[in-house]
C-alpha cells in the first residue's frame, strides 16, 4: 500500500483521449446490496402493485423526454439508449416476475424491484459476451430510476457533483452521462466498460478524457485529493507532487498549443510535404455533426450513416420523410460531396418492422446490403431519396458490408431504372470494404464502382475475428496491425486508379496517416473534432521521399 499522503500511479486503458486534472469525486453506487425487504400485510398488495403501475408508467413518461434531451445535447445514437430502456422496463416477462414478487413473497413494490432486477442483472452480468453486460449496464439503470421513483426520490447522484472533478466510478450507466452533459467534468475514471460501451461513445462524444479497466479503483483511489489523468498514456498520478503538476502542466499547454495551431490551419487545404492534395472529409450522424465538420474545415462528408432514420421506429421512414432528414442532417454541407450510406442494421440491430430472425452468429449473418436486398422496397426508398437530395449535393452512394461483386450488380440494377424515372444522373458508387473476401477481389468490384472505401472498424473484426464489441478479446482487435495495412496495399496494388479512402477511426489517427498515405489512400474520413489533426499530419509527412 502507499504511504498516506505519498503520490502514487494508477494504469487503466484509455476509452477517451486528452489530459485532464481535478479533485477527485467518488460516485457510489446509489442501489446499493440488497437489505432486508420490507414486509406488507395481505390486504395491501393491490396497493403495492398500483404503485408499482404508477411508477412504471411515470418512468417510462421520463425516458421518452430524456431520450428527446439526449438527441438534443448530446448524441443521437445515445438518444436511442433511453428508447430500448423503455422496452425493456415494459417487458412483460419483467413486470410479471415484479407483480409475483410483490404476491409471493407479501414484499414491498421497492423490495420488489430490487430483489427481482438484481436477478436479472446478474443473468446478463454472467454472460460472456460485451453485449449482454451492457444490457446488465442497462437493467441497473432501470432499476435504480424505479426504485428512485418508488421511494420519491428526485435528485440524481451525480447532479450534485462538483464543477472540474475527476469522477471515479465503478461503472457509468447510460443516465448518468445526461447529467455528465450539464457538468464540466477534468475526466473519467472507471473500474468497468469497454471502448464499445455507451459511457465510451459519451465521453468521447463530450471530449472528456477516460480511463477503465482500473482494478479495485473504488478502493485504492481516495475521495478529495488532487488526480492528473493522461488518458493518452493510460496512466494517473494521485496526489502529485509540485514537480510532477509542473510536467503535466507543461504537456497540456504543448498540447494545446498544437490544437490551436492545428484549428488556425484547419480550412486550408492539406497538402503532404511533396505536394500531394488528400481530401479531409467527415463522419456525420446528425446535423451537429455536420456543422462542426464544416466549421473545422471538412471538403465534405464521407460518411453519412443512416442508421438513425430508422432505429427506435415501428414502421420504415417514406422517402418524403428521408429526404427531409437527409437534408436536416446534411444542410451544412450542402453544395459539397456527400456520400451516403445505405443502411446498415442487421440481426443484432433489429427493426421492428422486418421479420426477425435470431441468428447465432449476427456479425456473419444477414447485416447491411445483404438484408437491404432481401427487402428491395426498403433499399429502393433509400435509393429514391439520395436521388432526390442530388439536385443540391453532390450526393455519392455507398454500399456497406460488401463481400460479392454481385452486392454491387443488385444494387445498380435497382438504382438504374429509378434514374431513368427520376431524369437524373446516375451518383457516383462505392463499395465500402469491409470484410477480407472484399478486400481480397478488389479487382472484380472495381469493375463496377466509381470508388472504394475501407471501413477499418469492421475490417479488422472479420480479418482479427475479434468482436469489435468485446472488451474481452480488445488485444486481438488491432486496426492498424500489419494485416490491415497489409490488406490496403494490396488493394492499391490490385486497383492503383480506383480512388481510395478510409472512414473507419483508423483515419482519425494522426500517428498512422503517413502509412495510410504509401498505401494509396487519398481520402480520409474523419469525427468532426479531428478534422484539424488529421491535416495537420498530413502537412508533416510526404508519401514519396523520405
Ligand atoms: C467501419 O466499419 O469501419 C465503418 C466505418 O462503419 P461502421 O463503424 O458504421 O460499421
Ligand atoms: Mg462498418
Amino acid at each position: 500500500m502507499h504511504h498516506k499522503d505519498s503520490p502514487f500511479v494508477i494504469y487503466g486503458t484509455s476509452i477517451s483521449p486528452g489530459l485532464g486534472q481535478g479533485i477527485t469525486h467518488v460516485h457510489q453506487d446509489l442501489l446499493g446490496p440488497i437489505d432486508v425487504p420490507v414486509d406488507i400485510p395481505h390486504n395491501q398488495v393491490e396497493q403495492e402493485l398500483a404503485r408499482l403501475d404508477f411508477a412504471t408508467a411515470g418512468i417510462s413518461n421520463d425516458l421518452v423526454t430524456l431520450a428527446t434531451r439526449v438527441e438534443k445535447e448530446i448524441d443521437l445514437r445515445l438518444s436511442e439508449v433511453f428508447g430500448s430502456h423503455q422496452l425493456m422496463l415494459n417487458d412483460p416477462l419483467l413486470q410479471q416476475e415484479l407483480r409475483q414478487e410483490v404476491i409471493d413473497n407479501l414484499v414491498s413494490a421497492s423490495s420488489a424491484v430490487k430483489a427481482v432486477f438484481l436477478r436479472w442483472e446478474r443473468r446478463f452480468l454472467t454472460l460472456e459476451s460485451q453485449f449482454a453486460r451492457d444490457k446488465g449496464d442497462d437493467m441497473r439503470d432501470i432499476s435504480i430510476r424505479l426504485h428512485n421513483a418508488l421511494v420519491g426520490v428526485t435528485v440524481h447522484p451525480l447532479e450534485e457533483i462538483p464543477q472540474g472533478c475527476v469522477l471515479i466510478a465503478s461503472r457509468l450507466l447510460p443516465s448518468d452521462t445526461v447529467f455528465l452533459s450539464d457538468r464540466a467534468i477534468s475526466a473519467v475514471l472507471l473500474e468497468y466498460g469497454s471502448s464499445g460501451s455507451h459511457a465510451a461513445l459519451f465521453v468521447r462524444q463530450m471530449g472528456v478524457p477516460c480511463l477503465s479497466g482500473i482494478p479495485d479503483l473504488m478502493k485504492t483511489v481516495p475521495a478529495d485529493v488532487l488526480a492528473l489523468v493522461d488518458a493518452d498514456a493510460g496512466n494517473v498520478t494521485l496526489r502529485p507532487e509540485k514537480r510532477q503538476q509542473a510536467i503535466f502542466h507543461q504537456k497540456v499547454e504543448t498540447k494545446a498549443q498544437a490544437y490551436r495551431l492545428a484549428i488556425e490551419n484547419a480550412r486550408g487545404p492539406a497538402v503532404t510535404l511533396d505536394g500531394i492534395k488528400i481530401s479531409v472529409v467527415a463522419n456525420v450522424g446528425s446535423d451537429h455533426d455536420t456543422q462542426q465538420a464544416m466549421i473545422n474545415g471538412a471538403e465534405g462528408v464521407g460518411l453519412y450513416r443512416m442508421e438513425q432514420a430508422y432505429l427506435g421506429r415501428t414502421e420504415p421512414p417514406s422517402t418524403a420523410e428521408l429526404v427531409a432528414e437527409m437534408t436536416q442532417v446534411l444542410a451544412a454541407a450542402k453544395g459539397r460531396s456527400v456520400c451516403v450510406r445505405l443502411l446498415d442494421v442487421g440481426a443484432d440491430k433489429p427493426l421492428p418492422f422486418l421479420a426477425f430472425f435470431a441468428e447465432s452468429n449476427p456479425a456473419l449473418g444477414r447485416r447491411g446490403i445483404r438484408l437491404l436486398l432481401e427487402y428491395p422496397e426498403l433499399l429502393r426508398t433509400q435509393l429514391r431519396a439520395v436521388l432526390e437530395l442530388s439536385g443540391e449535393f453532390d450526393v455519392r452512394i455507398l454500399i456497406p458490408m460488401v463481400t460479392l461483386p454481385e452486392d454491387i450488380v443488385a444494387v445498380k440494377d435497382l438504382l438504374l431504372p429509378l434514374c431513368c424515372e427520376m431524369h437524373v444522373g446516375v451518383p457516383k458508387i462505392g463499395a465500402m470494404i469491409e470484410t477480407p473476401a472484399a478486400a481480397l477481389s478488389s479487382k472484380a468490384i472495381a469493375r463496377h464502382v466509381d470508388f472504394l472505401s475501407f471501413g477499418t472498424n469492421d475490417l479488422t473484426q472479420y480479418t482479427c475475428a475479434a468482436d469489435r464489441e468485446n472488451a474481452s478479446v480488445e488485444r486481438y482487435f488491432n486496426d492498424a496491425s500489419d494485416p490491415i495495412f497489409r490488406l490496403l496495399s494490396l488493394v492499391h496494388e490490385d486497383v492503383p486508379h480506383m480512388p481510395l479512402s478510409v472512414c473507419g477511426e483508423l483515419a482519425g489517427r494522426p500517428e498512422h496517416v503517413a502509412k495510410l498515405l504509401t498505401c494509396g489512400i487519398r481520402t480520409l474520413s474523419v469525427a468532426a473534432p479531428l478534422i484539424p489533426i488529421v491535416k495537420e499530419a498530413i502537412r508533416n509527412c510526404s508519401i514519396y521521399s523520405d
